[in-house]
């Protein structure tokens, strides 16, 4: 545990316990407060005032402190979605004229935003390869603000040689932000390798039950009040129904996560030695290119992996001979999901674009669940044995 600089709890612990000190009534667990404006009090600001869209209820500040805590940061802030967290982060740094440097291949909300809004708005972007650090320097300009890279990208499961981002934006004087949804702070915190600002999709591991859609903003409390500011007035506050199920949710994100890369391991292990498959994409293979990084920096390799078919004509067979994996976008639950990333996340690219960036059609991507790993394996053997 030698990965936890200065802190003296761990993460199960806090996961539990961090920012619920004071039991209301006596309560074991953190009621809900389903109230959307509070008593005025001493406030000296608009943000100040107690109001369910300003984020500042009681089940907010709990999951602020508790996010911070795991993510050992200084300040964490939830918001409506993992898209209100990011498209909100990137607002409040960048104004019109900015330049940014994104990784080539962004979960698709993201990269549609950078397209789609932010461009209009007068926030130009370019593509680098987060693992290639030769091609950054000639991307930057004098008006270059922010780099954005994730830590485990959707579908190729690509790790980037993270510890040059950092290094390359403190030498240009940039602010780096990292979704670090795919591994979770059980498998990583960024922060801690100088990371400026985490985004997360709650939605996905830190609720981990497919219940709820949420984000989070993670980092020094300079930055987040930034964006807090700013979310403040774009509206992306979470209902603190959701605030209470993702701090039930989080409870048991070290278990979970645990589980699922066991179970991850050992099903890209199998899929690697079996015939039908061509390639596997997961961290924790040696295989992968990025390994040694994901060895290196992080804990765990997540549950997160894709592996490519010989045949597309396959593809539909092998999804419809699985029984216990269940055919639906997103990820990160208790359950195990499949789906065919050229068809779903990255069906608005043109053809040539995903062949481009290696999406290929035959390739599908698995969310691994806490299911027994013996049934999982019977399953996937059954269903590629008979194509
Ligand atoms: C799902 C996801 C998002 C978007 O989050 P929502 O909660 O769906 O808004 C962003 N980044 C990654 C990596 C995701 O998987």
């Amino acid at each position: 545990m030698s990965k936890h600089p200065g802190k003296s709890r761990h993460i199960e612990t806090d996961l539990i316990h961090a920012g619920a000190e004071n039991h209301i009534a006596g309560a074991v667990v953190h009621p809900i407060f389903q109230s959307a404006n509070y008593l005025m009090s001493e406030e000296s600001s608009y943000d100040e005032l107690r109001y369910i869209r300003l984020n500042n209820s009681p089940n907010h500040h709990l999951l602020h402190k508790r996010l911070a805590t795991i993510e050992n940061a200084e300040a964490a802030l939830v918001a409506s979605s993992g898209m209100a967290a990011i498209t909100s982060t990137l607002l409040a740094i960048l104004k019109s004229g900015d330049h940014m440097l994104s990784h080539k291949t962004l979960y698709g909300g993201t990269q549609m935003f950078l397209e789609e809004d932010a461009l209009p708005l007068g926030i130009q972007h370019t593509s680098i390869d987060m693992a290639d650090p030769s091609g950054w320097e000639a991307a930057v300009t004098p008006q270059t603000q922010l780099i954005y890279v994730e830590g485990i990208s959707n579908p190729l499961m690509e790790v980037g040689d993270l510890r040059a981002v950092v290094d390359f934006a403190r030498k240009h004087d940039l602010i780096s932000v990292i979704d670090n949804t795919f591994l979770s702070p059980v498998n990583f915190r960024p922060v801690e390798l100088g990371f400026d600002l985490v985004v997360h999709s709650a939605t996905k591991y830190l609720n981990g039950h497919s219940d709820l859609v949420a984000g989070a903003v993670i980092g020094s409390t300079k930055l987040v009040d930034r964006v807090r500011v700013k979310m403040n007035r774009l509206g992306g506050s979470l209902d603190p129904h959701a605030c209470f199920l993702l701090e039930r949710g989080l409870k048991t994100l070290a278990l979970r996560v645990a589980r699922q890369g066991d179970n991850a391991m050992r099903l890209a292990t199998f899929l690697e030695s079996h015939k039908h498959v061509r390639q596997v994409h997961y961290p924790g293979l040696e295989s992968h290119p990025g390994h040694a990084w994901a060895q290196e920096l992080f804990d765990g390799f997540g549950g997160m992996l894709s592996f490519t078919l010989h045949d597309v004509a396959q593809v539909q067979a092998f999804l419809q001979g699985l029984q216990i994996p269940l055919h639906a976008a997103s990820l990160g639950g208790i359950e195990s999901l499949v789906v065919q990333p050229a068809r779903s996340s990255h069906l608005g690219l043109k053809e040539e674009e995903r062949q481009r960036l290696g999406i290929l059609q035959e390739l599908v991507r698995v969310s691994v669940g806490i299911e027994n790993i013996d049934d999982l394996l019977a399953d996937f053997a059954h269903a590629l044995d008979n194509l």
